[in-house]
């Protein structure tokens, strides 16, 4: 096995704007790294340059001590982990699995031992005989992992692998491959533009947006530190809530009213300048079931209730609020960046189940301000 490094690497496909631009990002052995971004951010590209499909215009990729910049992909010794259909549908799951060896020439014998062990480790051994129409959706998604198993590649990479199935079978599929890549420990690159595929399976996340690394880090330091506005936006479901916001006097005026804050959390943030706010949906609740130790450790303001919806578990409630231009035209571009929606002007606040907000009250709202994030509405970098 080996470690990837990717050392300012960069595509420019004729002289259009580079898909790709000085990405460094080192995958540690045994490592889940996950590539993440909207569409067309670059890490299709990325990841082709790693297997080689792709020829490198600037930078070094690295994988193991071995420079492979110029090598083809079958010499980098890598397995590229397809879809489903990458399956031959006439084969049984024994020679599906086999199949790269036997292209490799290998013996009889040493076959049939790596496809036992390869199909032990996947829990595949029962069904050998049959052929991929009679599997389960993880089951051959198995057969595919054992294909690159036999091969002993010193890396596993995925382009958007469930990305055909539905979200029942998603579910399952990405349980499993997190299970599989734990036990074999093999590193392991993995694009998808799912950011809830992105938190769940990656030891770390390299969020990519217009060809640039935005950040690169783990799944929680995403969530509870993100270094700029996109990131913020793209990570979370529901996302995080953004509002105009202006530091005077230590404390931070919305368009709620004015809320107390850490001072730690504007140290180095500038007084008297419109800024966003990011707060996301659970870090406020209704201020009437929040305990005085809590409530303490945030702030409370009071709003009027839009719209409500009720989920059993929890609820959320719809607050309107009017935003700054400067910050609407920000957010606007935002959603254009992150290829989705931004709320512009609601905040959405998740609530307690034992809460009786309702349609049309004015509500006092608790917001846990230690988790707010001020960000430069220039630059979008977090301040916080
Ligand atoms: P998606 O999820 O839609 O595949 P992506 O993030 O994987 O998107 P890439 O496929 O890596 O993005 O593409 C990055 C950029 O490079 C895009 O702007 C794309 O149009 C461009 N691009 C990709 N392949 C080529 C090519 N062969 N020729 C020219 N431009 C290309």
């Amino acid at each position: 096995m080996a470690g990837i490094n990717m050392r300012h690497i960069v595509k420019k496909y004729g002289d259009g704007f580079p898909a790709v631009n000085d990405v460094s990002i080192d995958v540690a052995d045994g490592e889940f790294m996950i590539l993440v971004g909207p569409s067309g951010c670059g890490k299709s590209t990325l990841l082709r340059m790693i297997v080689g499909l792709e020829d490198i215009s600037g930078g070094d990729m690295i994988i193991g001590d071995r420079k492979v910049n110029d090598l083809a992909p079958r010499d980098r010794n890598l397995a590229m982990v397809f879809q489903n259909y990458a399956l031959y549908p006439h084969l049984t799951v024994f020679e599906n699995i086999a199949f790269p060896l036997r292209l490799a020439g290998a013996s009889d014998s040493e076959v049939n031992t790596k496809v036992r062990e390869a199909s032990k480790t996947l829990e595949l051994d029962e069904h050998l005989d049959r052929k991929p129409g009679n599997l389960s959706g993880g089951q051959r998604q198995r057969v595919a992992m054992g294909r690159a198993i036999v091969r002993d590649a010193d890396a596993f990479l995925f382009d958007e692998p469930l990305s055909n199935l539905d979200a029942k079978l998603r579910g399952q599929m990405r349980t499993e491959i997190s299970r599989l890549q734990k036990r074999l420990g093999i590193t392991t690159v993995y694009v998808t533009h799912d950011q809830t595929e992105a938190m769940t399976l990656g030891d770390r996340v390299a969020v990519l947006k217009r060809g640039v690394l935005q950040q690169l880090a783990s799944p929680r330091q995403l969530y509870a530190n993100p270094g700029n506005l996109f990131v913020a936006g793209f990570i979370g479901s529901p996302p995080m809530n953004f509002l105009p916001a202006t530091v005077r006097g230590g404390q931070v005026e919305l368009p709620f009213g004015t809320v107390s804050i850490p001072a730690e959390k504007v140290r180095d943030v500038p007084e008297d300048k419109l800024l966003i706010a990011g707060i996301r949906p659970e870090h406020f609740e209704d201020a009437s079931v929040v305990d005085d130790d809590k409530r303490g450790k945030g702030s409370v303001f009071t709003a009027q209730i839009d719209v409500t919806e009720w989920l059993g578990n929890q609820a959320y409630a719809y607050i309107p609020f009017e935003a700054d231009e400067t910050v609407k035209a920000q957010l606007t571009q935002l959603e254009r960046d992150l290829d989705g929606d931004t709320m512009r002007n609601q905040l959405v606040v998740s609530l307690d189940s034992t809460s009786r907000i309702s349609e049309g009250d004015q509500a006092e709202i608790w917001v846990d301000t230690r988790q707010m994030h001020l960000f430069d509405p220039e630059t979008g970098d977090n301040l916080t």
